[in-house]
C-alpha cells in the first residue's frame, strides 16, 4: 500500500451523509464568503489532482478489502482487526482504516460523498473520471453524493450533467439558504433566486437527485416573510427531492455579527423562526412541489415537521399549530428543553427526569423577553 495507507478527511458532510464513506475530491471552499460561515475562512481552496483522489480510493478499497478478510459468519474477528489497526505505520492511517471499518461496520455501506464544499466546481471530464473510478473499485456502492453552491450548478450544462448522471453521481445537496434575492445579497451568498431555479432544474432534468438546504431566519425580522415567500417560490420552481431546514441563528465571532451591527439585521425569536417556517410551507405549491420536507438537525425547534410535500403539507401546518397553541409556559418549557438537547417532542418532556423538568419549568418562569432569548441563543451557540 503506497502512501502509508493514509487517505484525505475533510472537515464536514450533510447530516444525511453522517454514515456515507467520505472522498475528499476539492479542498475547502472556492467561494468563501457567506457571511454566516466560519467553516473554511482561513484556509484556501484547491482542487486535487484526480490521481492522488484515485490513490484514497485504492486505499479505501484496500481497507475494505483487509477489513472484509476478517468477517466471519458470526461477526468480525475482532481480535485480527485489532492487530491489523495497531500495526498500521502511523496514526493518521490508523485514523483512514478505522473509518473504513465504521462504515462498513455501522454506516451506510452504499454510499459515498465527494467532499469538500464545492466539488460541483470541478471540471465535469475530471469529476466523471473520478466518480467512473469509484464505481470501479468500490461497486458496491449505491449512492455517489456531493456539494455544489448554486451559482455553480447554474453553469453547468445540461449535457455535462447528463454525462456526470450516465457516470455514477446520483445526488447533489446545495445550501440556497434562502430563496429572496435580498437575502442571498445580505448574507454574500454569491448567488441569485434565478441561478438557484436555473441549477436545480437542471440536476432535476438530468435525473439527479437535488437536496437543498434552506435557513429560516437568516433575513431577520426585516425580510422574515419575503424569506418565506420567495423561498417558497423556488421549491415550487424547482421540485426538488429534499427540503432540508435548517433554522438560523447568528454565531457568535460571524461576519453575521458586522451586518447586525450596521444596522441590517435583527435576529427574530426562536417562535419568530418557527413562524417564518410556518409563513414557507403555507405558500408552497402542493402541486408543484412533491419532495420531502426534513428538520434533520437539532438546530430545529421542532423536528418532527417533515413529510412529503404534496402529501403531509396539511399536517406539518397542524402539528406547528398545535405547538402554537400550547399555553406559552409550555411552549418555553420545550423551547428550552430542546434547546438544552432534548431529541423528542414536546409531548415526551416527562420523559426528562424529575429534577430536570423542574429545573426547566423554573428557569422558563424566571427568564422573559431579551433574557429568555439570550438563554436560549447560549445554547443554540453550541449547535452552529
Ligand atoms: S458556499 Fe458553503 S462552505 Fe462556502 S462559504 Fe458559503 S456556506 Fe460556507
Amino acid at each position: 500500500m503506497d502512501q502509508q495507507g493514509v487517505f484525505q478527511i475533510g472537515p464536514i458532510r450533510p447530516p444525511s451523509e453522517a454514515n456515507s464513506l467520505l472522498l475528499r475530491v476539492t479542498e475547502n471552499c472556492p467561494w468563501n464568503k457567506c457571511k454566516f460561515c466560519m467553516l473554511y475562512k482561513k484556509n484556501a481552496f484547491h482542487t486535487r489532482p484526480v490521481a492522488d483522489v484515485k490513490k484514497d480510493i485504492d486505499c479505501m478499497a484496500e481497507y475494505r478489502d483487509m477489513i472484509l478478510e476478517h468477517r466471519r459468519a458470526e461477526g468480525f474477528d475482532m481480535e485480527a482487526v485489532q492487530k491489523e489497526f495497531y500495526l498500521l505505520p502511523s496514526d493518521e492511517a490508523r485514523i483512514c482504516y478505522q473509518m473504513v471499518f465504521t462504515w462498513l461496520t455501522e454506516g451506510d455501506s452504499q454510499a459515498i460523498f465527494l467532499q469538500d464544499a464545492n466539488t460541483m466546481v470541478l471540471r465535469a471530464d475530471w469529476l466523471c473520471e473520478i466518480v467512473g473510478y469509484i464505481k470501479e473499485k468500490i461497486p458496491e456502492l449505491k449512492r455517489i453524493t456531493s456539494y455544489g453552491r448554486a451559482n455553480t450548478l447554474a453553469r453547468i450544462s445540461d449535457d455535462d450533467y447528463i454525462k456526470l448522471r450516465q457516470a455514477g453521481l446520483d445526488r447533489i445537496h446545495s445550501g440556497y439558504e434562502s430563496g429572496s434575492d435580498r437575502v442571498l445579497e445580505l448574507i454574500c451568498k454569491g448567488a441569485t433566486q434565478e441561478e438557484e431555479i436555473i441549477g436545480g432544474q437542471k440536476v432535476k432534468r438530468a435525473g439527479i437527485e437535488l437536496s437543498i438546504y434552506f435557513m429560516p431566519g437568516v433575513g431577520g425580522k426585516e425580510l422574515s416573510h419575503e424569506n418565506a415567500v420567495e423561498t417558497a417560490k423556488v421549491i415550487n420552481e424547482v421540485d426538488p427531492d429534499f427540503v432540508r431546514l435548517r433554522t438560523f441563528v447568528l454565531r457568535t465571532g460571524s461576519l453575521m455579527e458586522e451586518v447586525r451591527k450596521n444596522g441590517n439585521y435583527t435576529e427574530g425569536t426562536d417562535m419568530e423562526k418557527l413562524l417564518e417556517i410556518r409563513d414557507m410551507l403555507q405558500h408552497i405549491d402542493t402541486n408543484k412541489a412533491h419532495g420531502k420536507i426534513t428538520s434533520d438537525h437539532i438546530i430545529n425547534l421542532l423536528q418532527e415537521v417533515s413529510g412529503y410535500m404534496d402529501q403531509d403539507m396539511d399536517w406539518m401546518l397542524s402539528y406547528i399549530d398545535s405547538f402554537l397553541a400550547l399555553p406559552q409556559q409550555k411552549q418555553k418549557e420545550y423551547q428550552l428543553a430542546r434547546r438544552m438537547g432534548f431529541p423528542l417532542d414536546w409531548k415526551q418532556l416527562y420523559l426528562l427526569r424529575e429534577s430536570d423538568q423542574e429545573k426547566i419549568k423554573q428557569m422558563a418562569r424566571l427568564y422573559d423577553g431579551a433574557e429568555w432569548e439570550a438563554l436560549l441563543h447560549r445554547y443554540l451557540d453550541h449547535y452552529i
